[in-house]
């Protein structure tokens, strides 16, 4: 069977696009590349230099020069990666709660957006890639073999998000989990660069009733059927 060489996974945040591309990557021998580290890494760095989230050109300049690594884990502590900045880890610290509520303002900047996308296509350009983000199809791989676009429900996503968070020991109530994913959802969607939607040739997936597994099979099914439509792609 042939195989798609660049498989790009956009959808909602906690739709489970991490958990399928891991599943994927490791299962193909790609890397795995989640984008949404880079944009979660400006924001971190902007909070602690004491940037504000409405400084579009300081925050351009920020994302034009930070010093950031995505490494394999360091660590064996369930991290799927170890992201450095300024050789700092910041792995955990992307997560919290405060990166969740301002990182979709700052990825909403055009100059930030130019920065990153730019680093990414890069990357994704070498092949042998799964891919994951917003405008991964649409923006930054449109020529990838494989577009996937997962949803689900908001509620199922929230309560998906707070058990990690739970999980991870922060102390944060479900109702600010869910308002903080309403509020990142509608900015995604809503801004004018690059905004969250499937590419026309993305297969959407709703995973609201699915549990990890039936997306994976289901998603090898789909990438097999796809793959013997166009049979260009790599075996
Ligand atoms: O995927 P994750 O939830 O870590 O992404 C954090 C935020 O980064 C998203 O809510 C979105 O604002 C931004 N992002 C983006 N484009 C990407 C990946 C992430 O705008 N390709």
């Amino acid at each position: 069977m042939g195989r798609p060489l660049r498989i790009a996974i956009d959808g909602p945040a906690a739709s489970g696009k991490s958990t399928l591309a891991q599943r994927l990557a490791a299962y193909l021998g790609y890397a795995y590349i989640d984008t949404g580290v880079m944009y979660r890494a400006v924001t971190w760095a902007a909070l602690q230099r004491g940037i504000p989230v409405t400084d579009e050109n300081a925050l351009t300049r920020l994302a034009e020069t930070l010093d950031l690594d995505i490494l394999p884990p360091t660590e064996a502590d369930g991290r799927p990666y170890t992201v450095l900045v300024e050789g700092v880890d910041i792995t955990w610290a992307l997560r919290s709660p405060e990166v969740d509520a301002a990182v979709s303002q700052v990825s909403a900047y055009p100059g930030v957006r130019r920065a990153l996308t730019q680093r990414q296509r890069q990357i994704g350009l070498r092949g042998r890639v799964v891919m994951v983000g917003r405008d991964i199809g649409t923006v930054v791989l449109p020529e990838a073999d494989f577009k996937l676009y997962l949803d689900a429900d908001l509620k199922t996503r929230a309560w998906r998000r707070y058990r990690e968070l739970q999980d991870r020991g922060e102390a944060v109530s479900f109702e600010e989990v869910l308002e903080t994913m309403r509020q990142r959802d509608a900015l995604d969607q809503g801004r004018e660069v690059a905004p969250l939607r499937p590419a026309p040739d993305a297969v959407v997936l709703d995973t609201t009733a699915m549990d990890i597994e039936e997306v994976f099979q289901r998603v090898l099914a789909l990438m097999e059927a796809r793959c013997r439509e166009t049979p260009h792609v790599a075996g």
